[in-house]
């Protein structure tokens, strides 16, 4: 056996080690600054403590915090941290399981009924630091399942000794930093030392192991950080992003509310919420026109069979309402659509078509249900009905790349005309090494997976590719927004597909005077109305770009002398095509004028005396405050002109 090892770094190079070297050695042999900063390995694509020896050649890559995978094993490790002070602070606590998430990390434990107060996270979070100042190494120790048993029993703590249970005798490994000691598979970065800035957030019920038939634990939520500058950061992006909640946005410029007896997940727009839903899906249907889009219209239901045949009966049943059995014997009946794509089919097989006619774009603001658990239902993200902004497009496979160009341009121009400026989109590509479990023809799926990066590149559009990712009938491209608060948001999917238009014969005749078989592309690049909406709410804090906000201008008239004036303003805006409310409630007007702040109107006119006489209005600017008083002429010009800026359009005819 050689003593020595190869390891390739990230670039690619190959560098010869001593059998048994550490991922520190390794590091420290680079630079004595990622020494410092390493907080873990990966090693053959497996995350790994520091200090454990590599036994064979292996690719490696150091991991900081810069790294998903190395702020995970911080945060992990802050949660022994966390336990280690809940142990110091309340001894006899027992512990469930403690994962890090995606922004921070959570521990459920079991503080034998004692109900935790934001005083005593405070005190946690003091102990927290403390034992990080002792700078405990995390040291990893295979233990056999015997061991583990009598070490859990001794501490009369049945939730670990449940998880050792399933565990393999050989395979089970302790984690001890200080006087800490607990079962996990780690990784762990090498101390408590960098741990210097943790914040316990916020407290939780939590039944163990998801099961509301087992006892509630408490789950502890934080969060740490090795600078102070980044936890404060993250803190206030935290309030920001409080005020910015959709659900509590939504609620202040009423513009959707949830019923009790309607049921929950079903969201009830309100007027001014109704009045922004149709801007944008008027928006969307003007660009999807001039894109070769057509319209369809289809019910909200379909006969069992068309599920059948499509594959979404029976199997996703559990996700679905419960189908309308009309005949129990034949077990005949109706569903509400999950999906649009089987109706939009039965468009397209409505009669025979030929390659000169492909792509046929067929679009539809076409609403679904499904059954999401009562659990995961939350404001707009997360609903039971909701509205695709769906259409599926049926092309010859020379055709997907422009499609996918044309979908991109389309998603590019949108959220251009709602200010999102950071997005992305991921390629989800076959696993080459098990093409047998995808349909359709191999030379296809290169070549599709080929045209996708081209488009995208083509288009301008920044990708990373996740290989294994596509579903087993087709590639796709999923778009990634990024809100003002940096927060990355999944809208929607462009996805390509082999086995629908084989499940359902579609055909069309080609040059040869042969049928063959079209490609399906099923897009929604924004997902839903009401999930995009909710996204767009938090992105703008309800902000609302001019040509989009539910209300544009609002009239303030300085006491009722000026009532009529305001009135007349009013239509002469309305008569203009904008959305205008004149508020004649007998209040000061600085009232009025906060109240329409509060609302988020992004201009308001104040009107009195000097501006009737003039035919003038004062004009304000929401969150900016005065501005000049102007001619009503030119004030519509200047509006138009702003909307039409904003659209990237043309102004339209005053
Ligand atoms: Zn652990
Ligand atoms: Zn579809």
């Amino acid at each position: 056996m050689a003593d020595q090892i190869k390891i390739t770094l990230p670039d690619g190079s190959v560098k010869e080690f001593d059998r048994g070297v550490t991922g520190l050695d390794i590091a420290a042999s680079i630079s004595e600054g990622l020494a410092r900063n390493a907080l873990a390995i990966k090693v053959n694509g497996e995350v790994r403590d520091l200090s454990r020896p590599i036994e064979e050649d292996a690719r490696i890559q150091i991991l900081t915090w810069n790294d998903p995978e190395g702020k995970a094993a911080f945060w992990h490790s802050s949660a022994h941290l966390m336990a280690e002070a809940l142990e110091a602070l309340y001894p006899g606590v027992k512990f469930g399981i403690g994962p890090a998430i995606e922004n921070g990390f959570y521990y459920d434990v079991d503080l034998g009924g004692r109900k935790l107060s934001t005083e005593d996270l405070e005190r946690i979070e003091e102990k927290m630091k403390e034992l990080a100042a002792k700078e405990s190494r995390f040291e990893r120790r295979t233990v056999s399942k015997q061991e583990a048993i009598e070490y859990f029993a001794g501490k009369g703590d049945e939730y670990k000794l449940e998880l050792i249970r399933d565990l393999e005798d050989g395979n089970i490994t302790f984690y001890q930093q200080g006087n800490f000691i607990d079962l996990c598979r780690g990784p762990h970065i090498p101390s408590t030392a960098p741990i210097r800035y943790p914040k316990l957030l916020s407290l939780a019920g939590a039944y163990w192991r998801g099961d509301e038939k087992r006892p509630q634990l408490t789950r502890i939520y934080g969060i740490s950080f090795p600078k102070r500058k980044e936890l404060d950061e993250y803190l206030h992006n935290l309030e920001l992003a409080k005020q910015r909640d959709h659900r509590k946005l939504g609620r202040e410029l009423e513009l959707f509310t949830f019923s009790p007896l309607v049921g929950p997940g079903l969201p009830l727009w309100l007027p001014k919420g109704a009045i922004l839903r149709d801007t944008l899906s008027n928006f969307l249907k003007e660009e999807q026109m001039e894109r070769g889009y057509l319209p369809v219209v289809t019910p909200h239901i379909g006969r069992l069979e068309l599920y059948k045949i499509s594959g979404h009966y029976p199997y996703y049943k559990e996700s679905q309402f419960p189908a309308m059995i009309e005949d129990e014997e034949t077990g005949e009946g109706y569903l509400l659509k999950p999906m649009n794509c089987p109706h939009h089919i039965q468009v397209y097989a409505d009669k025979p078509h030929s390659y000169r006619e492909l792509p046929i774009r067929y679009a539809e603001f076409g609403t679904v249900y499904r059954y999401e658990q009562t659990g995961e239902l939350g404001g707009l993200t997360r609903v039971r009905g909701f509205t695709q902004d769906d259409a599926h497009i049926f092309c010859r496979p020379d055709q997907v790349k422009d499609e996918f160009k044309n979908v991109i341009d389309l998603t590019l121009t949108v959220l251009g005309a709602l200010e999102f400026r950071d997005f992305k989109a991921q390629v989800s590509l076959r696993d080459p090494e098990n093409k047998e479990k995808y349909v359709g023809d191999d030379a296809l799926w290169d070549e599709a997976e080929q045209a996708i990066r081209e488009a995208a590149a083509e288009m301008g559009l920044e990708t990373v590719e996740a290989v294994g990712e596509a579903a087993f009938y087709g590639p796709k491209l999923d778009f990634m927004v990024k809100d003002a608060l940096g927060r990355a948001w999944q809208l929607g999917t462009v996805q390509l597909d082999y086995n629908l238009p084989e499940r359902f014969d579609l055909t069309y005749i080609g040059e040869d005077n042969q049928k063959h078989r079209p490609v399906m592309i099923h897009r929604a690049p924004f997902g839903s109305l009401e999930r995009f909406i909710g996204v767009l709410i938090e992105h703008c804090g309800g902000n609302f770009p001019l040509w989009l906000a539910p209300v544009q201008i609002v009239v303030l008239p300085i006491g009722q002398d000026y009532a009529d004036y305001a009135k007349h303003i009013g239509e002469r805006l309305m008569d203009a095509g904008l959305r205008v409310d004149v508020d004649l409630r007998n209040e000061k007007v600085g009232y009025k004028i906060r109240s329409a702040e509060m609302q988020k109107v992004p201009y308001m006119l104040v009107v009195g005396k000097k501006e009737q006489e003039n035919e003038t209005v004062a004009v304000r600017k929401h969150g900016e405050g005065a501005q000049d008083t102007v001619g009503l002429n030119d004030f519509i010009q200047h509006v138009k002109a702003e909307i039409a800026s904003q659209l990237r359009r043309e102004p339209l005819e005053a």
